[in-house]
């Protein structure tokens, strides 16, 4: 298993659990990458890929607000821009369709693969079962996503809305002025990412899988199995190996022929340790990309999509621009004990992780590119290629999945 972040993790635990024996192998301490950061929150109905009808006749508008949900370091356009046009591929009303199909079988069993993971690693504590508030700033923005709440609907994925004296009663600190509030019901949200990623990949440390800090330089395979080769000079045989390397997986991927279209899509976080005012619930406004979550280590202020190279230094000038774009709603939000993070989505351009094996090595297993679903996703991810591994029926249709698919 190379990759300790969410995915890999509950891979590690699902198969360690089925009495494979297994190495989790990482070059960072387990959940301290993409996993360690991000809003926490278990988002069981967000089936709807990023690009559709219309999106990219929005991305002019944000890329020239300072502090818009979109940027792109220019130098990166060269690389961008073949992703842009498949992305923008995906956003046709009949893609736009099987992706959501796809992300339903994906989302549908999440709340009951947190129930068993958190019961059994002892990570309950972790997770806060209150919903979700969903803000816009006027009635244009809500209409505009009205298709969305159409096929929820259609889906049986609830919600509602919320009038000013309930969302009042539920938040008292919001100002909505000429907003609208709605209430998602099925939300979740976790009080410590990177804890509980640590917390999963200790227990299945605990049940006998074999932890090694080391980075990964190359993976090799051939009938009678995998070889791994390391920076520190090991050389691992395995008769499978799972890939769960996030937004790093091309560069194992590339040796081997293979390039998915898989971009870093930036996002950052503002945590205050001593926020001065309390919130009841995670809020996201989806006029303005930010996502408000209650924490055990206090209020943390998420979002931006930043495409830059893999290794470019953070620019923390966009945790500061989403603080301040929280203050729309929340003139209140200020504290102490501020803290800043980027991480690195792996973001597929169809919004859809590449899930099951190479083709031609089937002893090479796929489990990365979950995008902004990571978190929600992981432990479903870890079932599902545990029954991959033990020649299970994967429980939903892999295809829309498959890398073979671009
Ligand atoms: C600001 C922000 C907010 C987010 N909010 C949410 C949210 O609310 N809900 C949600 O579901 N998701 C959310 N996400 C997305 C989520 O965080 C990611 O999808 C998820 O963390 C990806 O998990 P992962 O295990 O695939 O990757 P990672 O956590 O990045 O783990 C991959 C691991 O692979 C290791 N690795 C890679 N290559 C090698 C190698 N060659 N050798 C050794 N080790 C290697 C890395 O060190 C890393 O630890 C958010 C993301 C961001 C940035």
């Amino acid at each position: 298993m190379i990759g300790a972040g969410i995915v890999g993790s509950s891979c590690a635990w699902h198969l360690q659990r089925r009495g494979a024996q297994v190495s989790l192998i990482d070059s960072e301490m387990p959940g301290q990458s993409t996993s360690f950061g991000n809003a926490g929150c278990i988002s069981k109905t967000s089936v709807f890929p990023f690009s559709y009808p219309g999106v990219i006749r929005k991305v002019p508008g944000w890329l020239l607000d300072s502090e818009g949900p979109v940027r792109i370091q220019w130098s990166q356009l060269p690389r961008v821009a073949p992703w842009l046009y498949r992305f923008w591929r995906a956003g046709s009303p009949r893609r736009v369709a099987e992706i959501v199909a796809a992300q339903v079988t994906l989302m549908e069993h999440v709340l009951d693969d947190f129930d068993e993971i958190l019961a059994a690693t002892g990570t309950g504590h972790l997770r806060e079962a209150r919903g979700l508030i969903l803000l816009y700033d006027n009635a244009d923005d809500f209409s505009a996503d009205a298709w969305k709440y159409r096929e929820r609907d259609r889906l049986g994925l609830e919600w509602r809305r919320l009038g000013l004296d309930e969302l009042t009663a539920m938040e008292p600190r919001v100002r909505l002025g000429h907003g609208v509030a709605l209430f998602e019901p099925l939300w979740q949200h976790i009080t410590d990412p990177g804890g509980l990623t640590a917390g999963i990949a200790d227990a299945a440390v605990d049940r006998g899988a074999h932890w090694i800090r080391d980075h990964v330089r190359s993976v090799s395979s051939n009938a009678s199995g995998v070889t791994v080769d390391t920076e520190s000079g090991r050389s691992i045989q395995a008769d499978r190996v799972i890939l769960a390397t996030g937004v790093w997986s091309n560069r194992l991927l590339a040796p081997l022929g293979l390039r998915v279209p898989l971009m870093p899509k930036r996002g950052y976080h503002t945590m205050f340790s001593q926020p001065g005012i309390e919130l009841n619930h995670p809020i996201m406004s989806a006029s303005r990309h930010v996502l408000l979550t209650p924490m055990a280590g206090g209020l943390r202020v998420s979002g931006t999509a930043e495409f830059a190279a893999l290794d470019a230094a953070p620019d923390y000038a966009r945790a500061r621009a989403l603080v301040s774009s929280a203050r729309h709603f929340l003139p209140d939000l200020d504290g102490a004990g501020v803290s800043e993070w980027m991480g690195q989505r792996p973001m597929m351009a169809d919004s859809l992780p590449v899930l099951g094996p190479l083709p031609g090595r089937e002893n090479l297993v796929c489990a990365f590119g979950h995008g902004h679903y990571g978190l929600t996703q992981g432990p479903g991810t870890g079932k599902l290629v545990a029954r991959l591994v033990f020649g299970d029926d994967p429980g939903i249709d892999l295809a829309p999945f498959s890398i073979t698919r671009f």
